[in-house]
């Protein structure tokens, strides 16, 4: 690719970012997260996108992982509980004005590797307790968000280790252009189009009421409860207000809250989960009355244990999602050893805090309501796969008949 090339992509992924990831409203503020200095050609990008559309300030929050690291590796050990909580102020504050945010991420997802998992664990419950009032509000889509992932040269030289570092970002790259629709002749009308279809089906699983979900796979026999009232949500988001946005670009999945105390059986996981620059692979999680009873790492047991150590409710379900195994996330074949790709390309889970819109009449509920009606609430969210080709989907109706929601990880029923 050359320049000229690379600044066209740029450009067409910075408008699908503001116009269908944000839908930008005229007038409205937008700031900025970016996890990186090497996405800085993105940020710019996006910020002429924002300012074209009529956005009337556009700020930017920079952070740069490999501080995380020098921290970890050179400060005091007792020092962890540190914050800089003018960061989730600005953050907080901005939300609270109604501004719409895009996080900017890419992350090496091994940037962590060896250090001491008691101290990462540490800065993550700091960064995890300082972001709740945020995470509340990003729960309720009190305004537009969205998270969009660019490569960057860490993250690309961890999912290519074999290639050259230019090689691996280029390849990178071209599977990022094809999973965003990068490569289509207008990705913002493909998207709208795409999302409108997701979007039926999530109707339609959630006028069938399941009460349950019974999922089957090699290392897999789970059942998960559906309260009553969830609402299967996919394509696009909406905020309070009633702008629609899509939180996640790319986004394949249709998902919903499962009850709290109602997940029985054992899940294994398909793909690593990446936790705050640490890896966890093949790992399997049993679960009794809703809670992880039990649970088995190859790689990363003391990450895993720590994220499931992160609140009492860490230990139970906050989402499970459904992706067609024929997406072209999945298609490529690749672990992109990141959140946002890798939950869209299979059947997930996720540990932790239940969206409220995913519940009828969830976002006007108090705590003990929201927990009553079978919500979850924690200071973590944490995505893990656990499809494939091999899983058939049942889902169980308020009589009791099972009927097939998906085989061999392809969707059952038309829509
Ligand atoms: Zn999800
Ligand atoms: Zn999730």
């Amino acid at each position: 690719m050359d320049k000229k090339e690379f600044d066209t992509l740029l450009e067409k992924y910075a408008e699908l970012a503001v116009k269908i990831g944000l839908n930008l409203q005229p007038g409205q503020r937008l700031f900025i997260w970016a996890q990186q200095l090497e996405v800085a050609p993105l940020v710019r990008e996006v910020a002429k996108a924002a300012y074209q559309n009529g956005s009337k300030l556009v700020s930017v929050l920079w952070n740069d992982d490999h501080l995380n690291l020098t921290r970890l590796e050179n400060a005091p050990r007792d020092s962890f509980e540190e914050f800089p909580a003018w960061k989730t102020d600005a953050r907080f504050n901005s939300m609270k004005r109604g501004d719409a945010t895009l996080f900017i991420a890419g992350r090496d997802p091994e940037l962590f590797k060896g250090q001491d998992p008691e101290l990462v664990g540490k800065a993550a419950r700091a960064y995890s307790e300082h972001f709740k009032p945020i995470m509340e509000m990003v729960a309720r889509n009190s305004a537009q968000w969205c998270v969009v992932c660019p490569p960057t040269p860490d993250w690309a030289a961890a999912v290519f280790p074999d290639s050259a570092q230019e090689d691996a970002e280029g390849k990178l790259w071209d599977a990022v252009i094809k999973t965003c629709r990068l490569d289509q002749p207008d990705p913002v009308k493909y998207w709208q189009g795409y999302f409108d279809q997701i979007m039926v089906r999530g109707e339609y699983l959630t006028a069938k009421k399941y009460t349950a979900l019974k999922y089957r796979a090699p290392g897999t026999n789970l059942t998960v409860g559906l309260p009553e009232g969830h609402l299967w949500i996919g394509g696009w988001d909406r905020t309070e207000g009633g702008i629609t946005f899509a939180a996640n670009l790319p986004s394949e999945e249709v998902f919903t809250l499962p009850h709290r105390d109602m997940t029985e059986g054992t899940v294994t996981a398909t793909k690593p989960l990446v936790y705050q620059g640490s890896l966890i692979e093949d790992f399997s999680l049993t679960f009794s009355g809703g809670k992880v009873v039990d649970f088995k790492a190859k790689k990363g047991q003391d990450i895993l244990e720590n994220i499931l150590e992160s609140d009492p409710n860490a230990r139970y379900l906050g989402e499970t999602a459904l992706v067609p195994h024929g997406t072209p996330i999945s298609q490529l074949g690749l672990t992109f050893l990141n959140t946002l790709y890798d939950e869209n390309a299979s059947n997930h889970l996720a540990l932790g805090n239940a969206y409220r819109f995913n519940l009828k009449g969830g976002t006007d509920m108090s705590e003990e309501q929201f927990a009553a009606a079978g919500g979850n609430e924690s200071i973590i969210h944490e995505d893990f796969m656990f499809g494939s080709g091999e899983m058939d989907v049942d889902g169980i109706l308020p009589d009791g008949a099972a009927e097939p929601v998906m085989r061999a990880g392809e969707w059952a029923f038309e829509v």
